[in-house]
């Protein structure tokens, strides 16, 4: 990529501003990526990411995003311990809205994921945007883009104004671009929610050796069980084990609650593994209420010189762990944008996010809507397709062709569309009326050999 920018800023500097700056570093002179926080020297939880403290799943496609960003990257987490899985089902347990997959037959296509917590999946991307020779990282609050009344020239930052072509304003889910946009003139972007109520309860724990064989281990809430748990196994050997509630109901506080829902949701060896567990650390909270996506791409007006990217944009329920891999995709469309801007560069960016945003906001939406309690706009279409899908998880318990499908998609490989070919519909059909024709016929034999038994004494008296 020719480089067309002199100076780019980038405010914020943790996973999307560090994935910003690195595809800036190649389209500009000089790029300044600010952060308010301070930044470790190594793999170390920051206060600004609290969420680093409660399980974080790399997703596959995540992985392969980040490396094609960061050449080694997934070679050097190996080298430092990051556990690595082949999607198999020894190295995982995964429920998904009550429904257990993968875990009975081997997958026909496994694909690798990696497991960094996620202080060390930071810390591995920061060091390598540290060692660009174009890139200064400062610790500092940006106070405010300037806006010249045309475009924005550059940010201010404690009183003193910074040149920039571009800034990128990477603060996450709390951006203050929405009240600027409406200060400049603009308007703000309308917001699609959806208030999933999530709470968050976590506490890192050691296991005994040779116990839980898994290194992923998800059981989502589901209709019936409003209460989930993820229990992740990271490069120093400890688990995180994360329980949230969905549609308000809080998950338990404390460890011993902790390991109780575990016992209660998780297969037997795992749950009577915790027994065994020495809880390290305080138990972490946290409090998720509102899944948000900023619609920049619908605004008709949007000023020159400043691009909105990461959770700043899109901030999806974490409990499905998408925000890395959705982000880390977002820094694809940048690199497009930037090679061919078209009429404008934010705008280019914009529609690009908004169409990879769309399939999996859509779907989450769908789940988080008919299954897991949350409140927001529903489409009629919703309800039907969330059954439908129930049938699909259902059939993929026991159909290793169907669970391995909806581990990719779930995955956010192959393709963002969680959307099964009519081949595959037919094959649900097929599976659970089969299922179910069998289910009937033991209910048939059974009542016939009560029937028989209860009949027998009469005759015989
Ligand atoms: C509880 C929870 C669990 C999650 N679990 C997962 C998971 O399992 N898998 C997954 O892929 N994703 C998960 N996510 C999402 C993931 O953490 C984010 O998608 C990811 O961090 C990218 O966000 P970001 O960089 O855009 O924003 P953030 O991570 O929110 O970072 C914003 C940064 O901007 C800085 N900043 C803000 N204002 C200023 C300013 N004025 N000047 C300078 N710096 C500033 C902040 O200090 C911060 O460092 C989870 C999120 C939460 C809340």
């Amino acid at each position: 990529m020719g480089r067309t920018l002199k100076h780019a800023v980038v405010i914020g500097a943790s996973l999307g501003g560090l994935c910003a700056a690195r595809v800036l570093s190649d389209a500009a002179d000089a790029v300044t990526l600010y952060e308010r926080d301070e930044l470790p020297a190594g793999p170390a939880q920051r206060a600004a990411v609290p969420q680093g403290r409660h399980v974080h799943l790399l997703m596959a496609r995540g992985a392969q995003e980040f490396e094609s960003l960061f050449p080694g990257l997934l070679d050097d987490m190996v080298a430092a311990g990051v556990p690595i899985l082949e999607n198999r089902p020894d190295c995982i347990h995964f429920g998904a809205a009550g429904h257990v997959l993968g875990t009975q037959h081997r997958l026909q296509d496994e694909f690798t994921a990696y497991v960094p917590s996620r202080p060390h999946l930071e810390w591995q991307i920061r060091r390598r945007v540290l060692a660009l020779p174009n890139v200064t990282v400062l610790r500092a609050s940006v106070d405010e883009p300037v806006f010249d009344g045309q475009r924005v020239t550059g940010v201010r930052v404690d009183g003193a104004t910074v040149d920039a072509d571009l800034v990128v304003d990477a603060t996450g889910r709390g951006t203050r671009l929405p009240v600027w946009l409406e200060q400049w003139g603009f308007q703000r972007p309308r917001e699609d929610t959806v208030d999933v109520g999530i709470g968050y309860a976590s506490h890192r724990l050691r296991l005994p050796e040779g116990l839980v064989a898994e290194k992923v281990v998800v059981a989502g809430a589901s209709r019936e069980q409003p209460l989930g748990l993820g229990m992740l196994y990271y490069e120093d050997d400890t688990w995180t084990m994360t329980t949230f509630g969905t549609g308000k109901i809080a998950p338990p506080q404390d460890f011993d609650g902790m390991v109780k829902l575990a016992a209660e949701i998780l297969p037997a060896h795992i749950g009577d593994a915790l027994e065994h567990a020495e809880p390290l650390g305080e138990v972490a909270l946290h409090k998720y209420p509102t899944s948000r996506w900023r619609r920049y791409d619908k605004l008709d007006r949007f000023p020159d010189g400043i691009v909105p990217f990461g959770d700043a944009v899109a901030s999806f329920n974490p409990t499905f762990g998408q925000g890395m891999t959705m982000t880390s995709i977002q820094a694809a469309h940048l690199r497009r944008a930037l090679q061919e801007p078209g009429e404008s560069l934010a705008k280019t960016f914009a529609e690009a996010t908004a169409k990879s945003t769309y399939p999996v906001w859509t779907m989450n939406a769908i789940g988080d809507l008919t299954m897991h309690r949350a409140q927001g706009a529903m489409p009629w279409w919703y309800r039907p397709v969330g059954n439908l899908f129930d049938q699909f998880l259902g059939a993929a318990e026991s159909d290793p062709v169907l669970a391995e499908w909806f581990l990719r998609r779930f995955s956010l490989l192959d393709s963002l569309y969680m959307v099964p070919s009519a081949k595959l519909v037919g094959r649900t059909i097929r599976h659970n009326m089969r299922a179910w024709t069998a289910e009937r016929r033991e209910k048939v034999r059974s009542r016939r050999s009560r029937e028989t038994a209860a009949s027998v004494p009469a005759r015989s008296a």
